[in-house]
């Protein structure tokens, strides 16, 4: 069965080459299979274009800002032109700066070190947990946890009336663009108008909403941006945090070491007196991870040059199959908060009635080469809201075996990105389908 054949499918774009699209895994049922990579929201495959610079690159590989030798000028001139690449990418402001890190956990939580004193911190509780987590642990933040809103407008006013009542002193609203379990697009640039109606700054969660859509920070006038290189394509250890220069640069550096100081020297009384950085070295300190960097770049070129419109249009047909195919099998229950009509990127979570997630994902590997995720996805309150579920620990983040009473909260996911054939939907419908009808 093809899912995408009318005409106006003629014009979608193809996918973009990635590395693995031709993995043959072994079935339990005797056989091997292409591999079906289906789930890109926890890592999307290399784009080959992205192997193909790094694997320029390598030979040329030098330390960056530490060499007067070819090869580390070259490589810090890299290391500064993927920087460049990533501003434009995310259409920054002349000041914004662009830090380089090693994920978004890691960019959300250099952000949490930066907070100025007495920050209020506003969040919703369906965030993911690198988003939830990392403001409790700053310092003396306060954090005020929203309820998950059932619609975009709900989001926005509470929001509102969150921010309304709040006491003078800095704010900062962090919100995901889309969920990385439902897939929904949140209403980011209303968010963050409102966030500034009150004086509170905004952090955009990126993580999925950069790899499906153009994310441009002016236009949506957020004040940081925070991303993963390996989600968008460039699988090489690579983060970003991009904005607003000011609480960066008058916060203490993030790492001590090399590379984020002016000067070290020894005082009078014996002890070690440090100038750090201003710029965004401050922030960097340690050997940067230059491959990272350049691959991160390289992915931000080929998805500029493919252009998000054809991206999109390609993904939602996608989208548009599975969900068509997944309402028809009465058992399948598709997790939502706004609807579920509600506007997504490539995500999708579900429940099978009478499976265990856990079970179905394993099937679905073993007997059919398809990967997707199964758990909790690192939301759990998210997911305890969206199944209607109000239970103690539901274990670790991702754990494969729900242990008794948590079973109800782990779904499956299914998620795809640029470089998902239509076959591997159809394959993933045929399956599922097939799994249902045959039972465990
Ligand atoms: N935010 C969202 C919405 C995510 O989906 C993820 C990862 O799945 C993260 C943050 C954390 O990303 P990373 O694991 O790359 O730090």
């Amino acid at each position: 069965m093809t899912v995408i054949s009318t005409a106006a499918d003629a014009d979608l774009c193809a996918p973009l080459p990635v590395l693995g699209s031709d993995v043959r895994v072994p079935l339990v049922t005797g056989g091997e299979v292409t591999y079906a990579a289906l789930d890109y929201a926890a890592s999307a495959p290399a784009l080959q274009r992205v192997w193909d610079d790094v694997a320029a690159y390598v030979p040329y590989y030098g330390s960056v800002h530490r060499g007067a030798g070819y090869l580390s000028q070259l490589s810090t001139d890299l290391f500064e032109q993927s920087r460049a690449v990533v501003a434009d990418f995310l259409g920054c402001r002349a000041d914004d700066e662009v830090v380089f890190t090693r994920s978004t956990t890691d960019s959300l939580n250099l952000l949490a070190a930066v907070l100025p004193a007495g920050t209020q911190v506003f969040v919703f509780e369906t965030e993911h947990h690198a988003a939830l987590l990392p403001w409790e642990r700053a310092g003396d933040a306060s954090v005020t946890y929203l309820s998950a809103p059932r619609t975009p407008e709900q989001a926005v006013a509470s929001l509102d009336v969150a921010l309304h009542g709040a006491p003078k002193g800095p704010k900062l609203v962090c919100v995901t663009g889309a969920s990385n379990v439902t897939g929904e697009l949140w209403p980011v640039r209303e968010l963050a108008a409102a966030a500034h109606r009150h004086g509170a700054r905004i952090v955009l969660d990126a993580a999925q909403l950069a790899p499906h859509r153009p994310v441009d920070i002016a236009a949506l006038d957020v004040d940081w941006v925070a991303f993963s290189g390996h989600k968008l394509y460039a699988p090489f250890g690579t983060g970003v945090l991009a904005g607003r220069a000011d609480w960066l640069r008058e916060a203490e550096p993030y790492l001590a070491g090399g590379g984020a100081t002016r000067t070290v020297a020894r005082t009078a009384a014996g002890g070690i007196d440090v100038q750090w950085h201003t710029t965004v070295a401050r922030h960097e300190a340690g050997s940067p991870n230059v491959i990272g960097a350049y691959a991160v770049a390289s992915a931000c070129k080929a998805l500029r040059e493919a252009g998000f419109d054809g991206l999109v249009a390609r993904e939602q047909a996608l989208l548009s199959a599975l969900r068509a195919g997944l309402a028809a099998i009465p058992q399948v229950r598709v997790l939502s908060l706004f609807g579920e009509d509600s506007a997504r990127v490539g995500v999708l979570s579900f429940t099978v009635a009478g499976w265990n997630s856990s079970h179905f994902a394993a099937a679905l590997s073993a007997e059919y080469g398809i990967g997707v995720r199964d758990g909790l996805f690192c939301a759990h309150p998210l997911l305890r809201v969206l199944a209607g579920a109000a239970q103690d620990d539901p274990g670790e983040c991702g754990a494969p075996d729900a242990a008794p009473g948590e079973a109800s909260l782990n779904a499956i996911r299914v998620s795809f990105g640029a470089g998902t054939p239509e076959e591997h939907i159809d394959r993933f419908l045929s399956a599922v389908r097939t799994l249902i009808r045959d039972g465990a």
